[in-house]
């Protein structure tokens, strides 16, 4: 039995989704780790106390336990300002390591701020530490300038795991060219192994079935937008496009889903929008949904749109392309590796209200092509974007990194296009 841990100082596997800080990350490393462990690993998930009624281990399954960690006030906080508890968080999960008398393999830190504690982890204890940063400093500076509340500490921090660690994950062909961009990350230090989607969680169910479930209209168009409620997202460029879609032959409804009362800011900005630009009656906040309820709203969409400025993965595009949705999304970071062009939906520039809504038009116009762009994405989800797939490539990994291989197979995505 392998035993590792996973440090993910923010995200929990346990957390409700859809919120502010609470997305991508605690998908992946719920999933990672419950796929590594039919591989016969057995993990530790080491993430931040944020309620004190948290018991210290929680069993996630039989090889799994999170390790709630000690580290600032035990409740939710913004991910800005917990690099000041990483002493603590450190200091905590030393002690619980010491005292249980755990020996891990390898550590695999999830973004910087868990870096920064397995580096120190290494320097004390000898274990290597490979590392998925989620997202880069550098890259959120570029666009977000002054509205990033991150410590500026955080650039040095990711430069230093860049040189620290054994190995890195990057989610996307554009995460590489980041890393080695930006930080001077060598080339052969970086593997590229994408997110993955959970097909017993996401798959095709009858359009018409999910929109009576869910109560919605049969006869309209309906485009669905899911995810966290940040303004990097670009849920208002969704809602300008809608705006200008005025004379299609049925009704286009917006279905947005996610928010919850950490991001009511953004919410009522978007509802404001929606209000000025006079379609308030046309686009639909459902707010936060159970996991077990998105494959609904996924399936009863025509479109599944999602414009963010960047992106470091996005998991909503597999998702929607899991149940059989087309996907129009920015052609940024891991969307363009996702969404394959014209065949499982279409790529527009972000920030682009009028090709997004050009684009939404010329594809809604013809149901055949979204048809075949349907049965194109449920094929290329099962080919390429499974987390038992993206478990496979990781493992690898992990052996190279901790030499139980002799030989080291290619990547699953080196050398190879990506294509249908
Ligand atoms: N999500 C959810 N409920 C919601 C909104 C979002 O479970 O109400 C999930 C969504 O299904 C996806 C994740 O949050 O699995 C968002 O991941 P993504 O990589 O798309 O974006 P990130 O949050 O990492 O920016």
């Amino acid at each position: 039995m392998k035993r590792i841990a996973f440090i993910s100082e923010h995200a929990s596997p346990l957390a409700a989704l859809g919120g502010a800080d609470a997305g991508g990350q605690n998908v992946y490393v719920g999933e990672v780790a419950r796929q590594l462990s039919l591989k016969g690993y057995q993990i530790d998930i080491f993430t931040r106390r944020e309620e004190t009624a948290l018991p210290r281990i929680v069993a996630f399954n039989d090889t799994i336990r999170i390790i709630h960690v000690d580290a600032g006030p035990a409740e939710d906080i913004p991910k800005e300002t917990l690099l000041q508890y990483m002493p603590a968080f450190r200091d905590d999960m030393l002690y619980f390591i010491q005292t249980e008398q755990l020996s891990y393999e390898l550590i695999h830190a999830n973004f910087f701020m868990s870096a920064l504690v397995a580096m120190e982890l290494k320097s004390l204890l000898g274990i290597p530490f490979v590392v998925t940063f989620h997202a880069l400093g550098h890259i959120r500076r570029i666009h977000q300038g002054d509205n990033d509340r991150f410590p500026k500490e955080r650039i040095a921090i990711e430069e230093r795991a860049v040189r620290e660690a054994s190995m890195i994950i990057a989610e996307c062909p554009q995460d590489r060219d980041d890393l080695i961009t930006y930080y001077h990350a060598p080339v052969d230090k970086i593997s590229i192994i994408p997110c993955g989607v959970n097909t017993a969680e996401f798959y095709p169910i009858a359009k018409a079935t999910a929109r009576s479930l869910l109560g919605l209209p049969q006869h309209d168009c309906l485009l669905l937008q899911l995810g966290r409620m940040v303004p990097r997202k670009g849920v208002d460029n969704v809602i300008a496009a809608l705006a200008k879609m005025h004379c299609e032959r049925r009704k286009v409804r917006l279905l947005i889903v996610g928010g919850d009362a950490d991001t009511t800011t953004e919410l009522q900005r978007l509802q404001q929008l929606a209000a000025e630009l006079d379609v308030k009656d046309r686009v639909l906040f459902a707010g936060q949904k159970s996991r077990e309820e998105l494959k609904y709203y996924y399936a009863a969409a025509d479109l599944f749109i999602t414009t963010p400025w960047y992106e470091p993965f996005g998991i909503t595009p597999l998702e929607a392309m899991a149940c059989g949705t087309p996907v129009i999304g920015s052609n940024v970071g891991g969307i363009k590796f996702s969404v394959a062009e014209g065949k499982t939906g279409a790529l527009v520039p972000p920030q682009d209200a009028d090709a997004l809504a050009a684009k939404i038009s010329s594809l809604l116009r013809s149901p055949a092509t979204l048809e075949e762009m349907s049965a194109n994405a449920i094929r290329r989800i099962n080919k390429l974007f499974t987390w038992e797939l993206v478990a496979q490539d990781i493992h690898t990994l992990y052996e190279k990194v901790t030499g139980n291989n002799t030989l080291y197979p290619d990547s699953f995505f080196s050398g190879q296009s990506i294509r249908l």
